[in-house]
């Protein structure tokens, strides 16, 4: 099981503000490499589906209707240590608690338009890559 790769996804808002270039780079210059990268506009069901552990939640059906209003940016990541130096670089999950020089510190809007995803275990990693590529 490769434990060296993580996933993310860019989120409508960061994608319709035009900060792929922006999000990117800090990716890459943050040590990761783009193992696979597609643009992609979610139904309201395959939102639903990534987001499903969520489902008992009371932002879900939010989430699956912002997570579907555009489109968004997948990509699978490797570096060493990804899945952990991956949610470093993001920062939190609410925006107001991210620390400086963080993608959502920089891009975020709120605590759910916070512009990117990152899996939070190699398990996981695994399973989000697998929902978007064949590979
Ligand atoms: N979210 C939200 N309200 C909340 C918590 C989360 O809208 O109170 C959204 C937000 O977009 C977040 C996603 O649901 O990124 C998944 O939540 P999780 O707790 O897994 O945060 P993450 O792992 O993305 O930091
Ligand atoms: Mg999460």
């Amino acid at each position: 099981m490769a434990t060296n790769r993580t996933f993310t996804m860019i989120k409508p808002d960061a994608v319709a503000d035009q900060h792929i270039g922006d999000i990117l780079a800090m990716i890459e210059h943050g040590g990761f490499r783009i193992v696979e990268l597609q643009k992609v506009t979610l139904t309201p069901e395959r939102a639903g589906e990534f987001y499903a552990v969520h489902k008992e939640r009371p932002f879900y059906g939010d989430l699956v209707k912002y997570m579907s209003s555009g489109p968004i940016v997948a990509a699978i990541l490797e570096k060493d240590n990804a899945v952990a130096d991956f949610r470093t670089l993001i920062g939190a999950t609410n925006p107001a608690n991210a620390e400086e020089g963080t993608i959502r510190k920089k891009f975020a809007k709120s605590i759910e338009a916070n512009a990117v995803h990152g899996s939070d275990s190699d398990e996981n990693a695994q399973i989000e890559g697998a929902f978007f590529f064949k590979s």
